[in-house]
């Protein structure tokens, strides 16, 4: 009797037997609810043998196979077991939290009705048939096919406007090949005007070429280009090239953010095209439906946040990632797996090409790039002709004075900004009013009793709020050491900057952009309309509005204290710091008008801040990894972090250091001391962890294949442990 061996949400490395009387082969990637333990749950059947090891009586039976809707394909469960394998996570885990939730739901899937509207055109036999040739007394066929002849392609509500008879004789041309139809997305709308379509620049035109010329065949492309160049041009032009092959492309972008704006660049030109979003603010049935219209080969176009990368798409023709550097593409919890490499994984694993775009493309990829692994195309010019780079100068904190944070020069460009009826940027990474309350005559500081880290003022609300575990307190009136009430919010965050900027100028239209302020559902898309209907005159925001926005009327980016980056002890911290330097930077001097860029800084003369006011991504990188190269750091090795967090950290260490104990490492892998982690107390737990590094990713995975199962002979309930493979974070 057939067994079924099912992918479950559980934290187990196995799959688990079941019998099915009724399953088949064909049964493989269906959703089975299966008796477990006390309960009944919902899995995915991986694979079907004759027998099991399973004793009898402990085999249960399945419950129900559910069949409502296709089988998950098998290169979809190919990616999920190479997922599970590459990252060392059970494979039921892998699958059920790659799949939409209602896949683990107890009930079937119910498909979404769609009020379906189609699209018809002349085949290229239709087209040939001449008009007199049909009989005049076939009246409705002679109309129908005029109509098809005039007009490039038609709708079913224009078929009915024509006559009561025509959709059957539709049908016979149907038949027959003459006609063919599409099923068009419920957004369509019959725009009358053609989308337009700019000229490529040269540089375009070559990378979409040199593109286009291996269109058909794996190929890593990183489509390197700075901001403005008109990336997102290219991508268009092979999304066409996709589109006209019926092929399907998956576009991946950081920011659930930056979705909607994307969205309508993408319907605007592909009005007829099925276009799914899928990110995380999409409610159950949302995503389901999505899925399911890329599963079914509906949806074309796939654009989505970092889980999208596991939609089925049978006719995956073109693979993009879009701000390939960012580190939104990687999990940081469960399966802490990389969008980006699952992205190339994918367009490896079915031989179509993949580009990852970028104005600062991660070390990693450039790396790839420079030893031609991946295939470098470069834009190094912006696409609007008028649009120049801005020009970018230091302020010297050190001997000019702030107020409010504020120097002169920058109050003064502003002033500027506002009188020449442009806009500006000031940035300051740090949300709230104040990171720290200090009372002056104790030096006590406000901490949050769960993290290691101070507790950042919020005065609009009177509240002290972690930023890490999202704690809230009420500020005191008084410091609880000593009594003393001259406690004082220290340093600045993006509501200071805001009162500060209202306080200079009353008459400014000021708007405040960081995670506190765009909390509510459509906030962002409403600040987007007030930005670019130019109702803002001085934007105060976080990275929230470094990435990918365009906004043509501003001029002017201030960009106050972004130094801490500089002695962090995270090796990729000046790496960061550059690519959002350089992101926030390009938001300058998009369209017609010159930008200027202001950054307030004790050390101007730092190669990093060198290297941006001279726009110049490569100097940096090259220091950067020649750096890397003498510390051995990726991309010169791999590294896996072993991580472990406990109530103490003498437990955690504990298990770490046993663990190293245990490794056995061979030559050429290197297994590091335990050592407490960056942020050590997160949301009351204490975190430590081992760093395993080695030269060859091989080597490496094979030592990981070994050591996780002996890792488990350790385990006891006092330590939570995960392996980190690729870490982004230290
Ligand atoms: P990137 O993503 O590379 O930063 P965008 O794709 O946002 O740049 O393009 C910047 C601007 O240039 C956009 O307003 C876009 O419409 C415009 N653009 C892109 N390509 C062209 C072109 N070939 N001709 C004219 N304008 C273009
Ligand atoms: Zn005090
Ligand atoms: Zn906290």
């Amino acid at each position: 009797m057939p067994i079924i061996r099912v992918a479950i949400n559980v934290p187990v490395d196995t799959l688990f037997d079941y019998l099915a009387p009724d399953a088949c082969i064909t049964d493989i990637g269906l959703r089975v609810k299966v008796p477990f333990g006390k309960k009944l749950i919902t899995g995915v059947i991986i694979e079907i043998h004759p027998d099991t090891d399973v004793s009898p009586e402990k085999l249960k039976s399945a419950e129900i196979i559910f069949r409502e809707i296709p089988p998950i394909a098998p290169t979809l469960l190919n990616l999920f077991r190479f997922c599970s394998d590459y990252y060392h996570h059970p494979l039921g885990m892998v699958v059920m939290n790659g799949l939409p939730s209602k896949f683990r739901g107890l009930k079937p899937i119910k498909q979404q009705k769609t009020s379906n509207c189609y699209q018809f055109n002349l085949t290229d036999s239709g087209r040939q048939i001449d008009l007199n040739s049909i009989p005049v007394r076939n009246r409705v066929k002679r109309r129908l096919f005029k109509l098809l002849l005039e007009s490039n392609s038609i709708c079913n509500s224009d078929v009915k406007q024509l006559s009561l008879r025509a959709p059957k004789v539709l049908n016979e041309l149907l038949a027959q090949g003459l006609v063919e139809e599409r099923l068009l997305p419920p957004t369509y709308t019959n725009l009358t005007e053609e989308p337009s379509i700019p000229i490529l620049t040269n540089e375009q035109e070559n990378a979409v070429n040199c593109i286009t010329n291996e269109f058909n065949k794996f190929k890593p492309w990183l489509l390197h280009g700075i901001t403005g160049s008109g990336k997102t041009e290219v991508y268009l032009r092979l999304i066409a090239l996709a589109l006209s092959q019926k092929k399907q492309t998956l576009i991946l972008i950081p920011e659930i953010n930056l979705t909607p704006q994307l969205e309508a660049i993408f319907r605007t030109r592909f009005p007829c095209e099925w276009l799914v979003s899928l990110h995380s603010g999409l409610n159950d049935t949302e995503r389901i439906n999505g899925w399911l219209q890329a599963q079914n080969g509906t949806a074309r176009i796939i654009l989505g946040t970092r889980l999208a990368v596991f939609t089925p798409l049978p006719h995956l023709g073109l693979v993009i990632v879009d701000e390939e550097q960012d580190n939104s593409f990687k999990q940081q919890d469960g399966l802490r797996y990389s969008a980006r490499d699952i992205a190339i994984f994918r367009a490896k694993q079915i031989n179509v090409p993949v580009v990852l775009g970028s104005a600062t493309p991660s070390l990693e990829s450039y790396y790839n790039a420079i030893n031609h692994k991946y295939h470098s195309l470069r834009l190094v010019s912006r696409a609007i002709k008028q649009a120049t780079l801005p020009t970018i100068h230091c302020i010297d904190t050190r001997t000019t004075k702030l107020k409010e944070g504020l120097s002169e020069a920058l109050i003064n460009a502003l002033e500027q900004c506002i009188a020449q009826q442009q806009q500006s940027l000031v940035f300051i990474n740090r949300r709230g009013y104040a990171p720290i309350l200090l009372c002056k005559s104790c030096t006590w500081t406000a901490n949050c009793q769960r993290c290691s880290s101070r507790l950042v003022v919020h005065l609009k609300e009177k509240k002290l709020c972690c930023h890490h575990c999202g704690h809230k307190e009420q500020l005191p009136r008084a410091c609880p050491e000593c009594g003393d009430q001259d406690i004082h919010p220290f340093g600045h965050g993006t509501q200071r900057v805001e009162t500060a900027l209202a306080e200079r100028f009353p008459n400014a239209r000021i708007l405040r952009i960081d995670r506190d302020s765009i909390r509510r559902k459509d906030a962002w898309q409403n600040i987007l309309k007030t930005i670019q209907a130019q109702e803002v005159d001085i934007l105060v925001g976080t990275q929230l509005l470094a990435k990918g926005h365009d906004f043509p009327n501003l001029s002017l980016v201030g960009i106050l204290n972004p130094d801490s980056a500089l002695y962090s002890t995270d090796f990729r911290a000046s790496e960061r710091l550059f690519i959002q330097l350089m992101q926030v930077s390009g938001r300058a001097g998009r369209a017609g008008i010159a930008g200027n860029v202001l950054i307030q800084t004790e050390f101007p003369n730092h190669p990093l801040y060198q290297a941006i006011k001279q726009h110049d991504y490569d100097s940096l990188a090259h220091s950067l990894l020649e750096e890397r190269k003498i510390a051995e750091f990726p991309p010169f090795v791999y590294q896996v972090l072993l991580r472990a967090q406990s109530h103490r950290i003498d437990i955690a260490l504990d298990f770490l250091t046993k663990a190293a104990a245990i490794a056995a490492a061979p030559n050429k892998v290197e297994v590091f001391d335990p050592v407490p982690a960056q942020m050590s107390r997160l949301k009351g737990m204490e975190r430590a962890h081992l760093l395993i590094q080695s030269r060859s990713r091989k080597l490496l995975q094979a030592f990981l294949t070994t050591w996780q199962p002996k890792l488990k002979t350790l385990s006891s309930r006092k330590v939570r442990w995960a392996l980190d493979i690729d870490p982004t974070e230290i």
